[in-house]
């Protein structure tokens, strides 16, 4: 039977947590550490950032207080949960020189049991993309598959967007979908709790919680859209395959060329850019050696590196190749765009680059004179 969804409050959140600990789970939440919300462990309600928000702007992140002891008021923090299913740095072997041989030990991944406690609808949409790309294509990636295997997301609807936020129009949020639990916080520490897995109705069975009053899904459902209604950035993502190629020569790309560090801020703080590249390191003594995998970005001009050179040496070429992946080229290869409308990389971008902005400049069509399809 379908459980009904619950009124919570805030000692039920710390029973939740302390009954996802007897689950083995490690579960991790926004926590203010220093300047900014970002995931951390949560052992009880108190490490929660409460009185805490968000403020965001191209280039500027602040954690401001926000006037109210909400638990969950810090929408988009600093990170993603990216860097706990794949890892920035994972080893992959390691080498060590023994009576004049090298023997082999193989990296096993060691299978974790994540809770994400707070996650919003942009960041469970950016899961989904990073589990289409590493688990569901032709090869899965143990190390993503350990990480990512058991884990159980507890969701918060959003009820107010960040400036940088444009997830309505990428279709991702701000009302969370495939959560196991969705959390709508209300004023004075009260929650109401939907299931959304088996998994999920049985802990929230657990904790013995009174039904909600059946006005609350409304005026939660009212809340997202006003959320949704307020956002004012958007992508118009559906034509974008169109737009990228008939723009491909468009004098915009020099504009923005002209401002980016290639710095790969963007790409570190995307919930869903994955590329990685291999390095082997030694020891001064050349006793051990390891191989290890770290994150990269296309922004570096290493990463098209093939015999002779790079494929994109100009900071014009790496700005395309993203925005262009991210919003058209991802749509040909996994059917949606790559993109959740988070707005991370607009905030983290040191220039305050805002992809909404260069592709609006971009689909307004204006083309320059190099058509000859030159990549540099
Ligand atoms: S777009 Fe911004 S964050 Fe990305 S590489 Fe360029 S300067 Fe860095
Ligand atoms: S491209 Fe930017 S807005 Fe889109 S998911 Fe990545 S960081 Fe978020």
């Amino acid at each position: 039977m379908k459980l009904k969804p619950l009124r919570l409050d805030a000692e039920s959140i710390q029973k939740l947590i302390h009954i996802l600990g007897t689950h083995q789970y490690e579960v991790l939440g926004p926590v203010k550490d220093g300047p900014a919300v970002h995931w951390g462990p949560v052992a009880s309600i108190d490490d929660l950032a409460s009185g805490w928000r968000s403020s965001t702007s191209p280039g500027r992140y602040r954690a401001e207080p926000s006037g109210d002891n909400a638990l969950f008021g810090a929408a988009n923090g600093a990170d993603s949960c990216k860097r706990y299913f794949h890892s920035p740095e994972a080893r992959l072997f390691s080498a060590k020189r023994d009576n004049g041989a090298f023997h082999i030990i193989q990296e096993q991944p060691k299978p974790r049991r994540f809770a994400f406690l707070g996650i919003r609808a942009c960041d469970l949409a950016g899961v989904r993309l990073q589990d289409r790309v590493l688990l569901q294509d032709r090869y899965a990636d143990e190390f993503y598959q350990a990480n990512r295997g058991d884990a159980l997301f507890i969701a918060v609807h959003c009820s107010e967007s960040l400036d940088t936020c444009f997830c309505a129009s990428m279709d991702s949020g701000p009302r969370a979908k495939g959560a196991d639990i969705a959390l709508t916080e209300r004023s004075g520490h009260e929650f109401l709790a939907e299931a959304g897995s088996p998994e999920g109705a049985s802990l929230l069975s657990e904790l013995g919680a009174s039904p909600a009053p059946p006005e609350w899904m409304k005026e939660s459902q009212a809340a997202t859209d006003a959320c949704a209604s307020s956002q004012t950035r958007r992508v118009e993502w559906r034509s974008a395959r169109s737009v990228i190629d008939q723009n491909f020569d468009s004098p915009h790309w020099d504009r923005v060329a002209a401002r980016c560090l290639n710095c790969a801020n963007c790409t570190s703080s995307c919930p869903t850019c994955f590329c990685i590249n291999t390095e082997d390191r030694s020891d001064l003594s050349l006793h051990t050696a390891e191989r290890v995998r770290v994150w990269d970005s296309c922004f570096t001009q290493s990463f098209s590196y093939i015999h002779g050179g790079s494929v994109r040496f100009s900071p014009k070429a790496r700005y395309r190749q993203w925005l262009s992946h991210k919003l058209a080229r991802w749509q040909d290869q996994f059917g949606t765009p790559g993109c959740t409308g988070c707005g991370r990389c607009i905030v983290w971008c040191p220039a305050g680059i805002d992809i909404t902005q260069e592709y609006a400049a971009v689909q307004s069509g204006s083309r320059g004179d190099n058509s000859n399809g030159n990549l540099h």
